[in-house]
């Protein structure tokens, strides 16, 4: 075998995943297709920043740094990222794209899209889901004439500036991109329901505080939940302040689109330039395709990020993996430690 373990994906779930898997005494390859193991971060959109305050927003072994209640930038995440990977005693190959995974005698094949091949006992799939944008069927939308363009291509609202742009989606995301496009465009949130709001601070405590000490944020829900339910939208009371002004104003999602136009539920038709589905995203796996460790759908076939299939192929960093925080800074080295000490207990046998 030329590894114990490798590591698909050099994002946060990836480095928590590599930093556990060291602690256990076991020596992982991380493979990463990006030139630099940072995860999505450095494509997120421009003015990002946190959810959660710094103190709640680190990987085991590194704290954030700085002020630990501020909410740190993207370009922050990025840093703390490259710093996380510098400091891990890790074998991390950039360029290392995985095309595919195979059961190969006592453990894995990995072929890689530059031809080349590894061998490994066990594997931990952390790629993610920025790569796999979710792209709703929207009434036709595949006959729509101006810009369309998903949220994971995003990233600043100075090219929509003076035009009427629809978004479409609930989420955080979409919320976020709307009201800032609304800054220099003419925007219309286009919504299946009323948006949810939770509020960023409760009794002066930011939200987090509140899922720590309430448990929420860890509490093992993740396997009652077969599609994880939309999240609200965390608000320090700027968006619904934004949504209440109009700018940008909400409507139930358009009927028809076609030909540089959208036509509205009331009957009305409008000339539209750009339609942005901020429509979530889904598991990035399509390595793990012809193994058989997916559903129909492509979603991984997993308990606690085990898989149900493969004894030693594990997952990190999936959407309500065990608990609310699976997914996030502040959660996944829980998940990573975990599943570091089920595969080492695994591979010890
Ligand atoms: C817009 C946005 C804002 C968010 N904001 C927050 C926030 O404020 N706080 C928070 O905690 N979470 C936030 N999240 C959620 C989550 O923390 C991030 O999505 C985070 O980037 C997920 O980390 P990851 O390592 O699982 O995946 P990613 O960051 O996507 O990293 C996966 C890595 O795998 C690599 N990869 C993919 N396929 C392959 C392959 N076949 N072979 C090799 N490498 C591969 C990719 O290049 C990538 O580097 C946000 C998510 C989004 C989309």
């Amino acid at each position: 075998m030329d590894a114990e373990v490798v590591v698909i994906g050099g994002g946060q779930s990836g480095l928590a995943t590599a930093y556990a898997l060291r602690r256990q005494g076991l020596t992982p390859v991380m493979l990463e297709a990006a030139d630099r193991p940072a995860g999505s971060w450095p494509r997120y959109y421009d003015s990002l920043t946190l959810f959660s305050p710094a103190r709640y927003s680190s990987l085991p072994g590194m704290p954030f740094g700085g002020d630990p209640d501020r909410y740190p930038h993207r370009d922050e995440v990025v840093d703390y990222l490259t710093a996380y990977a510098d400091r891990l005693d890790a074998d991390i190959r950039t360029g290392a794209r995985v095309a595919e995974v195979s059961a190969e005698g006592e453990g894995f094949g990995i072929a890689l899209a530059d031809g080349s091949l590894l061998s490994a006992r066990a594997v931990v799939a952390a790629s993610g889901t920025f790569g796999n944008p979710h792209r709703p069927a929207l009434p036709g939308l595949q006959d729509f004439t101006g810009t369309v363009l998903h949220a994971a291509d995003y990233r600043a609202p100075e090219p929509f500036a003076g035009q009427r742009v629809i978004v479409v989606g609930a989420g955080n995301s979409a919320v976020q991109i709307a009201a800032e496009l609304a800054t220099v465009a003419g925007v219309t949130l286009a919504t299946r329901a009323p948006v949810r709001f939770a509020r960023q601070h409760i009794l002066g405590r930011d939200l987090h505080f509140w899922l720590t000490v309430t448990g929420l944020d860890t509490a093992p829900l993740g396997r009652l939940l077969r599609t994880p339910p939309t999240q609200p939208v965390l608000d320090d009371g700027r968006y619904r302040s934004a949504l209440n002004s109009g700018a940008p104003d909400r409507r139930a999602l358009f009927t028809e689109a076609g030909d540089g136009k959208v036509t509205w539920a009331d009957g009305t038709t409008e000339q539209v330039d750009a339609i942005v589905p901020a429509t979530g995203y889904r598991p990035d796996l399509p390595y793990l395709a012809r193994l058989g460790a997916l559903d129909a759908a492509g979603r991984p076939l997993h308990r606690d990020g085990a898989s149900l299939t493969h004894p030693l192929l594990a997952y990190v960093g999936l959407e309500w993996q065990r608990s609310l925080s699976s997914n996030s800074l502040r959660g996944v080295g829980r998940d990573a430690v975990r599943t570091a000490r089920r595969l080492a207990a695994r591979l010890r046998r």
